[in-house]
């Protein structure tokens, strides 16, 4: 059965709500189309968005007159197969204690801040897609699995068009560790990976990519570490490995946002 695993509701600036989910028991390969709403008394509900195979979605427009109060969102969800589920009302925060929250959004705020002006850079943030419409290219209905590690239409990942739409953040990589002197002992050390830091939005996982706006240099998630603040989290903090320029990986296309991020 089509259920939510959960729905979450994290602040990203003043204001503006990204409305997160994931699904449980998306068995069946097709269109998922999702209807998010919004409601100040959890029982009145506003629709927000409608979105196809997505898991997330911004909601910047909340109107001046409900600003103030507790907002609840829910996401319906019709599978393929015209199965509809809707989840359970959330808050915005799950969090009773209020200051917590508040703290937590300072420090989302004050890390925002050292990431757009001071040692971040332009990344977008792609997750990877875990269920959708089955690959029309390389994916075997009778085998199973991933076929071609090289297909231009599921980038390896046996679901049409590979990944969802890229979230357009800051992020900070470290450089990657580089041989002092030839023969020297590095131990274990894989000179392709290293570390990188960013906020709580998109939350990633494993298999995840990050793309690096201005030298198109493309990571993969290796491990996710989340520095939480009383269960809230706030940043996130990954092990990355370069991805090699022959991979199809570079073949997504990521186009760098028109406005300012
Ligand atoms: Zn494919």
């Amino acid at each position: 059965m089509l259920t939510f695993d959960w729905v979450r509701v994290y602040p990203v600036y003043d204001q503006a709500y990204e409305i997160v989910w994931e699904l449980r028991g998306a068995g069946a390969r097709g269109r998922y189309k999702f209807l998010v709403q919004r409601s100040a008394n959890a029982q009145d509900w506003e629709d927000v968005a409608n979105v196809v195979d997505e898991l997330h979605v911004l909601d910047s427009e909340v109107p001046a007159s409900i600003r103030h109060v507790q907002l609840y969102y829910r996401v319906e969800v019709e599978s393929p197969l015209g199965e509809i589920t809707v989840s359970e009302p959330v808050i915005v925060f799950n969090n009773p204690e209020k200051r917590t929250f508040l703290i937590a959004k300072e420090i989302i705020r004050r890390g925002n801040i050292l990431h757009t002006k001071m040692n971040g850079v332009e990344i977008a943030a792609i997750k990877r897609k875990t269920w959708g419409t089955e690959c029309t290219k390389c994916h075997n209905p009778i085998l199973g699995g991933t076929i071609d590690s090289k297909c231009t239409v599921c980038f390896g990942t046996s679901f049409v068009g590979g990944f969802h739409t890229p979230v357009y953040t800051y992020g900070h990589i470290d450089p990657l560790p580089v041989v002092e002197r030839e023969g020297v002992n590095t131990g274990n050390t894989d000179l392709s990976e290293t570390s990188m830091t960013m906020l709580n939005y998109p939350l990633l996982r494993k298999g995840d990519i990050i793309v690096e706006l201005h030298s198109n240099n493309r990571w993969y998630i290796k491990v996710i570490q989340l520095t939480e603040m009383k269960r809230f989290p706030v940043r996130q903090n990954a092990r990355v490995s370069l991805i090699e320029r022959s991979d199809v990986v570079y073949e997504l296309e990521v186009k760098r946002p028109e406005k300012e991020l």
